[in-house]
């Protein structure tokens, strides 16, 4: 798959999942400008693919917008970053609900939004791949805020896919189960928790961030020309296992 001469957005490609993205399209022929918190991380990123940065808070939605904007024009976006927390729904903030809202639903939305009307205004055509999880399709326990935020993303991503793909543009959404990046670390620590999950794989392992990035390149690409509006699941069977 190769995207020489494409200019493609990713958010939250400081570390795991976006950061193999990040790289794997520079590999391929990609300009990659890289949205995400950490300027180290960031720092590292553009040292190893010479890719264009910029810091930002995305659970800020001024400055969400503003970094957005200096980012395009675009070709292809990634909305990959997200955050966690986990509480027992009867011990749920509202803090953590309104922050995993904003940073997880709240932030695609307004990225892709300045992105879509870039491409509108300039006459082209584009493609957005929105990262939920397997969360959106389940209850995991202590994890109500971050169900929530990424089914909220799912809805968004089939009206995107509605009222965007006329003008021009591919939206899906893919759902990762357990990727071993520094998220997992935080959610599935816990070893009764992973090999529950572990054992409900049937290909017997969790997913690596390549495993993923291979999949967010597919659906960028015109190979996947025809595919719009779905929520694919990236998690070895886990969604059909019994
Ligand atoms: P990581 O925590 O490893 O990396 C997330 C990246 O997003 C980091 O670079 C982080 O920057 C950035 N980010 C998080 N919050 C913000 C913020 N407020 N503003 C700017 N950047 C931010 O996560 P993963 O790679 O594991 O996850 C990537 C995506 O995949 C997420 O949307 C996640 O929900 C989803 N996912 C992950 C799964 C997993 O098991 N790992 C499973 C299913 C889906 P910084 O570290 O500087 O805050």
């Amino acid at each position: 798959m190769d995207f020489t001469g494409k200019h493609v957005v990713v958010t939250g490609a400081g570390k795991g999942i976006g950061r193999a993205t990040a790289v794997m399209l520079a590999r391929r022929g990609a300009t990659v400008t890289a949205l995400s918190r950490s300027a180290s991380d960031l720092a590292a990123l553009a040292a190893e693919i010479g890719c264009k940065t910029h810091a930002v808070d995305l659970a800020d939605p001024e400055a969400t917008r503003a970094a957005i904007r200096a980012a395009l024009p675009a070709d292809l976006l990634v909305n990959n970053a997200g955050t966690t927390e986990l509480d027992s729904f009867l011990d749920l903030p509202e803090a953590h609900l309104d922050l995993l809202y904003a940073v997880n639903t709240r932030s695609p939305m307004i990225v892709a939004q300045e992105y879509a009307r870039s491409i509108v205004a300039g006459g082209g055509k584009g493609a957005i791949v929105n990262v939920s999880s397997v969360s959106a399709f389940v209850g995991f326990r202590d994890h109500a805020a971050y169900c929530a935020s990424k089914a909220g993303l799912d809805g968004l991503t089939r009206v995107m896919a509605v009222e965007l793909g006329p003008k021009g543009i591919r939206v899906n959404a893919i759902n990762p189960t357990v990727t071993l990046t520094p998220m997992a670390v935080k959610a599935w620590s816990d070893e009764a928790k992973a090999a529950s999950m572990l054992s409900r794989i049937p290909v017997g392992r969790f997913a690596e961030p390549d495993d993923v990035a291979e999949v967010i390149l597919f659906l960028l690409s015109d190979a996947a020309a025809m595919v719009h509006g779905v929520s694919l699941p990236v998690d070895g069977g886990y969604m059909v296992a019994p």
